[in-house]
This record gives structure tokens, C-alpha cells and sequence, in this order.
């Protein structure tokens, strides 16, 4: 794993091993890009689908108290409105009346000198600026056509809070979790794919008895720092950091961010927060509807208290390739790793015929048929197979599987090791039990 001590050259090595090998793109490019906004190229797509699905193992495959959910990105005013995202969800924008650059109040390090141009004291009072984009419905535009992108997946787990209660069974406490786009018209996006105004977004909310909502918020946090941990994150880049009071917002009675040491520092990828009741009373308010809990054990009514952990699955995969990168020294060369997770690995083994001759490559895509249907896999038969190795330890893939000469007459391969770059001989009969097993899965 890469050093602990923030290393400003690893970003620049990271972007650059992304774009080179298929990961990400910049959106548009063939235009002259489209301002920090990224397409997710074949292996990209990979690494962050797994990125997901590990979240949605964990958060809802591996649970019998939490629910799936999949809402609408567009939604009317009334739900805005009501979350207090159309007063509220908004950043302090400051001008710079010398050099017209725009900046996040809250983000400067220094709220009276420039970052751009060093001058000081030259920013226009500060506005809050919303940062959801707008748009209209049908094709007549006018006030009773807006719409919103959310900004957020949360709020519709809120709006469906009956819904889910109605049709699942569930009492609290139980949970209702999401994967998916969100959208911010973000003053400063940038640091690569860290701050988009596109953005995907992992989020759960817990609903609680009041009484219980202390020892979930403390259980939440507990378990979502270990989720970053069990896939393999070094403990020393990653810190829970408790929020100060005056970070708070009104409604919240604590809130925890997982932050990641970046090269620029640290900063978040998740956030936990302890809301109480305040969305489900807002969205029962406005909507006239009750979004409550009749417990008919108890004879009780209450309005269940919210413990929310929201994830960035798009961030969470930049720090999981930073985490991930390293150059070692082999045999006098710099050999570049990923060293991820075997869950995250967007290929988890790549079939390699050691020649293009067909008494090679057909066996050896009977082999690659063999694995697919239980391995994500790729299958290489360009260039000599040291640089194979090479492009597929700058993917992440665990394992890589030699077909060679020998394999026709014996049933067996080469099995190598992304990490030790050991090589085990294995029948091919045994195959896909062993890079089950190699893996961990
Ligand atoms: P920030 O203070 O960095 O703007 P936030 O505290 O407003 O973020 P939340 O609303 O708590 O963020 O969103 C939850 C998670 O969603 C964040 O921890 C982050 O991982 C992700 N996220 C938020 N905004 C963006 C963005 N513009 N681009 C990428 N990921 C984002």
C-alpha cells in the first residue's frame, strides 16, 4: 500500500494511469471536454460498479433490516421545498473584483486573500448561491413546469417512507438504502473526479425508536469506517472525524465524516449523521400525509428518528485507486500495481495465451469460457507477455493465467500472483475452485 504521509505527486501519476489505461475520460473530449465532468471507460466502469456493489452487499445483500431502493432523479419544487434544500442547499459565493475568479467562501483557507491572484482583500460580499440545477417539465416552460435534479438520493427514502413501511414488514428499526446519480451545480468543482456536479452517490437511512437513536448513530459509524477498512484501506490514511458544534446543522445532533488522506489532505467521503425526526415531520407537514410508526405492541405512535450514512461512490473510488497505487522496484525496473481489493479488481483474472498460434488461443478462450461465468475476466494474446503482466497489474486484476506450450499436453497452467507475483502450476480441472479460493471471495 502506498505511504501514509500525503504524497503531492500521486494524483497527477493517478489521473494520468486512468486515462491511459480506460478508466475514466474526460466527458466530451472530442469537443474540448465539458468542465470537470468524466465518462467511466471500460475499466472504470468495472472498478466503480464493484465499488457499488460492495456498498449494496454490505449495506442491504448482507442485512435482513435494510431495503432497496431506486427513485426518480427529477422531482416537482413541493419535495424541495419541504427538505429545506430551496432555502438552505446553498454555498457562499465570493467574486474576486481583481482577477473575476469564483471561489466557495467556506473553502478558503484564508477568507481575505485570493487564491488565484494573491490580491487581498477583493471579494464581492459573499452570496449563497443554490447549487441544484433547475429545469422544466413538458414543453411549455413557466413556474408550474420546474423541476429539480436531486441533489441528494436521500430524499426519496423519505418520500417513500409509507411505501416501504406498507408493502416490507419491517418495524423500525430498519433502513432504506440507495444507490445512484445526484447533481450539484458546484461553484468550484475539480481535484479529478473528487467534486463533480454529476456525481453518484451511496446512501442509507435508518429509521430508529427515538430512544435508540444514540447507539445506532455510534453502531453506524463503527460499522461504515470498517467497511473502508475490510476492503483493504491502510488505517492510516482514514480518519472518523466528529463534527464541532457549530459544523452542526440545526436538525442534526452529531455528525461523522470517514475522511481520507488525499494528496492534498484530508478531506470526507462519507458523512453519518444522527438527523432525528426532522425529514419524515418536514415531508409529513407539507404533504398532509402521516409518516410515522404505529407500533401495536407498545399501543404507540412516534415518528422515527433518522440515522443517515451518505457515501460518495464516485469520490470513494478515487480513494480507493489512490490507496490502491504503487511503483516497486523488480529486477531493476519500476513495476506500477494496483494493489485493490480482489472485491474491487474491476478483472479478476486475465487468460493469457503465451502465443497467438491457434493450438494456444483455442484452448485457451475454452478456458476463458470456463471462468466467465464466475469471474469478471479478460483475455490478452497482443505483445510479449512481460508487458501483459505489466497492463494488467496497472488494471488491478489478482490473477493472471498462462496458457502455455506445455498446457496442451499437460491440463495445466500458470497461475500468477498480482502481490507476490508468485506462480503456482495448476490442473485445469481445478481451476475455477482455485481462483476462487485465491481470491478470498
Ligand atoms: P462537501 O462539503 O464536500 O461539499 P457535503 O458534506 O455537502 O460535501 P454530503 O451532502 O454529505 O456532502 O454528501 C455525501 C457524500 O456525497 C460526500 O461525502 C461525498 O462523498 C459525495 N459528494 C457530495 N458532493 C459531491 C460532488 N460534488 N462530487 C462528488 N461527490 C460528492
Amino acid at each position: 500500500m502506498s505511504s501514509p504521509a500525503p504524497d503531492p505527486t500521486l494524483f497527477d501519476k493517478v489521473v494520468n494511469l486512468t486515462k491511459r489505461r480506460g478508466f475514466v475520460f474526460p466527458s466530451s473530449e472530442i469537443y474540448g471536454g465539458f468542465r470537470s465532468t468524466y465518462d467511466y471507460g471500460p475499466i472504470g466502469v468495472l472498478l466503480l460498479r464493484n465499488v457499488k456493489d460492495a456498498w449494496w452487499r454490505s449495506m442491504v445483500q448482507l442485512r435482513h433490516d435494510v431495503l432497496g431502493l431506486d427513485a426518480a432523479i427529477l422531482s416537482p419544487p413541493a419535495v424541495w421545498e419541504a427538505s429545506g434544500h430551496l432555502a438552505n442547499f446553498t454555498d457562499p459565493l465570493v467574486d474576486c473584483k481583481h482577477c473575476n475568479e469564483r471561489f466557495r467562501l467556506d473553502k478558503l483557507d484564508d477568507p481575505h486573500t485570493c487564491p488565484n491572484c494573491g490580491e487581498h482583500d477583493s471579494f464581492t460580499e459573499a452570496r449563497n448561491f443554490n447549487l441544484m440545477f433547475k429545469t422544466h417539465a413538458g414543453p411549455v416552460e413557466g413556474s408550474g413546469h420546474d423541476v429539480f435534479l436531486r441533489p441528494e438520493t436521500a430524499q426519496g427514502m423519505f418520500t417513500n417512507f409509507s411505501n416501504v413501511l406498507q408493502t416490507s414488514r419491517k418495524k423500525p428499526p430498519f433502513g432504506i438504502a440507495q444507490v445512484g446519480k445526484s447533481f450539484r451545480n458546484e461553484i468550484t468543482p475539480g481535484n479529478f473526479v473528487f467534486r463533480t456536479r454529476e456525481f453518484e452517490q451511496m446512501e442509507m437511512e435508518f429509521f430508529v425508536p427515538p430512544a435508540e437513536a444514540g447507539e445506532w448513530y455510534e453502531y453506524w459509524k463503527n460499522e461504515r469506517f470498517q467497511w473502508y477498512l475490510d476492503l483493504g484501506m491502510p488505517a492510516e490514511s482514514l480518519r472518523l472525524r466528529e463534527h464541532e458544534a457549530d459544523e452542526l446543522s440545526h436538525y442534526s445532533s452529531g455528525t461523522a465524516d470517514v475522511e481520507f488522506l488525499f494528496p492534498w489532505g484530508w478531506d470526507e467521503l462519507e458523512g453519518i449523521a444522527n438527523r432525528g425526526d426532522y425529514d419524515l415531520n418536514a415531508h409529513a407537514t407539507a404533504s398532509g400525509e402521516k409518516l410515522d410508526y404505529f407500533d401495536p405492541q407498545t399501543n404507540e405512535r412516534y415518528t422515527p428518528h433518522v440515522i443517515e450514512p451518505a457515501a460518495g461512490a464516485t469520490r470513494t473510488m478515487m480513494a480507493f485507486l489512490m490507496a490502491a497505487y504503487d511503483e516497486e522496484e523488480v529486477r531493476g525496473e519500476t513495476r506500477t500495481v494496483l494493489h485493490l481489493h480482489p472485491r474491487l479488481a474491476p478483472y479478476k483474472v486475465a487468460v493469457l495465451p503465451l502465443s497467438k498460434k491457434p493450438e494456444l488461443t483455442g484452448p485457451a478462450q475454452e478456458l476463458l469460457a470456463t471462468l466467465q461465468p464466475h469471474f469478471m475476466c479478460d483475455y490478452d494474446e497482443t505483445q510479449n507477455i512481460g508487458k501483459r503482466y505489466r497492463r494488467q497489474d496497472e488494471l488491478g486484476t489478482p490473477l493472471c493465467i498462462t496458457f502455455d506450450f506445455e498446457s496442451v499436453d499437460d491440463h495445466a497452467v500458470t497461475v500468477r500472483d498480482r502481490d507476490t507475483m508468485e506462480q503456482d502450476r495448476v490442473p485445469l480441472d481445478q481451476i475455477v475452485d482455485h481462483v476462487r479460493t485465491k481470491l478470498g471471495l
